[in-house]
C-alpha cells in the first residue's frame, strides 16, 4: 500500500487515466485514493461534500445501492441491507428515481418543486447521489433529460451531484463512464469495482480539482494506494482504453445482446430493463426469477438477481465476452427460463 506516498505505479496509474480517460472526454478531476471497497469511496465523497457545503442532508434516490457501511447504508434503498443496521440511518432524505411513479411523473420536477419551495420541509442539500443505471436496484435507467434537470436543479441549490459510477462504470454502460453522452458533468464520481481491471481491491474519487479542501491525512485509512492495482488498472485501461477498438467490438455485444432480449420479451411479454452489459428481465416475481437462476446454474452459468424482490434476472456477462460465449450463455438462458417457466405452469410451454 503507497497510502500517500508517491510511487511509480500510481503516477503511471494518474498519467494514463488522465490522458486516455479524463481528456479525451474534456473531464477535469483530482483522484483520490480511499479504502479499497465502493463503500470507503462513498463515504469520502458524501464526507467531503458535507464539509464543502457546510451541510448535513443528502439526498438519495429510491432503489438506490451505495454500499453498507453506515453512511452508505443510510444512502442505501434496500431494507434488507438497512436492517442490518441497529444504528439509526440519518441525515439522507429520499427522492423518486426517474420514471419510479411510471411515465407520466417526471421525478425530476416533482424534486424541483419541493426543494424551490422554502415551506416543503426538504431541508437544503450538501449533495444528490445516484446511479445512472441502478445495479442492485432492479437496472432501473435514467434518461439524459432527466439527468440533466438534476443537475440543473443541483446547482441551482448549491448542491453538489454525485454519481455513483461503482457497478455502471468502467465501460459496463458501453461508454467508459455511464453519463457520457448525456450532457452532465458530476462534481464528484465514485469508482471501484472493475477500475483494477483484475479482480484487485480498489476505488477512487474524482473531484472537480475547486473541491478538494481535504487537509492533510484528514481522510484516512491504511489501505489505500493499492500498488498491485495501479499496475493491474493501468494495463486494463492501456489494453482496452488506449483507442477505440474495445468500445466498437463492446458496442456489437451490446446491440446484439439488446436484440436477443427484445426478441425475448416479445416472445414472453416480460420486460426488459438496463442498458448497455447491464440488461436484465423483469420476471415479475422473485420464485420465478430464482427458479431461473436455479436453472441456470444447473447449465453451468451464474446469474444473479436483483430488484426490491429479486424479481429482475440480471445479465451481467464480461465486458470481454466473445460472441460465440455470449450467444451460448443468452441460449442457457432462455432454456433455463423455458423449464422455469413449464415447472411454473406445470405443463408444457416455450417461449
Ligand atoms: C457494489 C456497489 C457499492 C458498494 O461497493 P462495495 O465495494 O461493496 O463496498 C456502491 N455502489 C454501487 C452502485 C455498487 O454496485
Amino acid at each position: 500500500m503507497s497510502m500517500d506516498m508517491a510511487t511509480t505505479s500510481k503516477r503511471s496509474f494518474l498519467e494514463i487515466f488522465k490522458s486516455k480517460i479524463l481528456t479525451p472526454r474534456n473531464l477535469d478531476y483530482k483522484l483520490q485514493f480511499t479504502g479499497p471497497t465502493g463503500a470507503n469511496a462513498i463515504e469520502a465523497a458524501v464526507k467531503l461534500a458535507r464539509k464543502i457545503t457546510k451541510r448535513t442532508n443528502v439526498i438519495a434516490f429510491t432503489n438506490g445501492f451505495h454500499g453498507c457501511s453506515l453512511g452508505a447504508l443510510a444512502l442505501t434503498g434496500n431494507t434488507t441491507n438497512r436492517s442490518s443496521s441497529t444504528s439509526q440511518l440519518i441525515h439522507v432524505t429520499r427522492a423518486a428515481y426517474a420514471g419510479y411513479f411510471g411515465d407520466s411523473v417526471d421525478t425530476a420536477d416533482q424534486l424541483a418543486a419541493l426543494l424551490d419551495d422554502p415551506t416543503s420541509g426538504y431541508d437544503p442539500a450538501a449533495a444528490f447521489i445516484l446511479e445512472v443505471i441502478q445495479g442492485e436496484g432492479g437496472l432501473n435507467t435514467a434518461s439524459s433529460d432527466w439527468l440533466q434537470k438534476i443537475a440543473a436543479l443541483a446547482e441551482r441549490h448549491d448542491t453538489l451531484l454525485i454519481i455513483d459510477e461503482i457497478q455502471a462504470g468502467c465501460g459496463r454502460s458501453g461508454t467508459f463512464f455511464s453519463f457520457e453522452g448525456m450532457d452532465v458533468t458530476p462534481d464528484i464520481i465514485v469508482m471501484s469495482k472493475g477500475i483494477s481491471g483484475f479482480g484487485l481491491p480498489m476505488s477512487l474519487v474524482l473531484l472537480r480539482p475547486d473541491l478538494d479542501c481535504w487537509l492533510p491525512s484528514e481522510h484516512n485509512g491504511t489501505f489505500r494506494g493499492n500498488n498491485h492495482a495501479f499496475v493491474t488498472a493501468r494495463a486494463a485501461i492501456e489494453t482496452f482504453w488506449k483507442d477505440d477498438k474495445f468500445e466498437t467490438t463492446l458496442s456489437e455485444r451490446i446491440d446484439y445482446l439488446t436484440q436477443h432480449l427484445q426478441g425475448l420479451a416479445e416472445r414472453s411479454g416480460f420486460c426488459i430493463k438496463g442498458r448497455g452489459m447491464m440488461q436484465g428481465v423483469d420476471l415479475r416475481t422473485p420464485e420465478l426469477a430464482k427458479r431461473v437462476q436455479k436453472n441456470c446454474f444447473e447449465r453451468n452459468l451464474v446469474i444473479e438477481t436483483c430488484g426490491p424482490y429479486g424479481e429482475v434476472l440480471k445479465l451481467l456477462p464480461p465486458l470481454t465476452i466473445n460472441q460465440i460465449d455470449l450467444e451460448l450463455g443468452l441460449e442457457r438462458i432462455e432454456d433455463a427460463l423455458t423449464e422455469a417457466l413449464q415447472f411454473q405452469s406445470g405443463c408444457p410451454k416455450t417461449i
